[in-house]
């Protein structure tokens, strides 16, 4: 017979394994009830907050440092799978690479997102944190990919700058 402790990590796996198969479901579906419950949620946050307020703040802290680790690699996955996004959808939908004539730069680490008009610096400064790489990606997905930006691997970006500065 089963311990206690044998099913109780056999539940676990088997929920962990239902929520990686149904990933895209569940999380439309929790996206959805917060769309639709977002005032709500805010509200029972706060109380909950309120009611104790600086237990939650250890406990935050704590959660965060046992976590850390983990917290850290998922918004660096998260940041990752956004500039992918990003890249792939300014190269036509495919395999991202660098929009300069003859170059085939598609290491997505060597590549980013470029202003065609070299308007970035104005853009980025109305975003917050003055619109750093993962902002701008965010930014861009949010607002269902708007036109005037291109893919430029590194190189190809600072000699647009070098150029655009030869000119002015
Ligand atoms: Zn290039």
């Amino acid at each position: 017979m089963d311990s206690d402790e044998q099913r109780k990590m056999r539940k676990k796996e088997y929920n962990k394994a239902y929520k990686e198969r149904n990933h895209a479901a569940i999380s439309l579906k929790q996206k959805e009830y917060r769309k639709k419950n977002t005032d709500t949620i805010k509200r029972k946050e706060k109380d909950r907050y309120l009611k104790d307020k600086e237990g939650r703040a250890i406990s935050n802290k704590q959660y965060y440092e046992n976590n850390k680790l983990r917290l850290v690699r998922s918004a660096r996955d998260k940041r990752e799978r956004q500039k992918l996004i990003c890249l792939s959808h300014y190269s036509g939908g495919n395999v991202p690479v660098c929009s300069h004539k003859f170059c085939n730069i598609m290491d997505v680490d060597m590549l980013t997102i470029d202003h065609i008009d070299d308007n970035g610096r104005k853009h980025r400064s109305t975003l917050s944190g003055n619109g750093t790489g993962e902002i701008i990606y965010r930014w861009l997905i949010k607002n269902g990919f708007p036109s005037g930006y291109q893919v430029l691997c590194w190189n190809h970006n600072v000699k647009k700058e070098y150029e655009r500065r030869r000119k002015s």
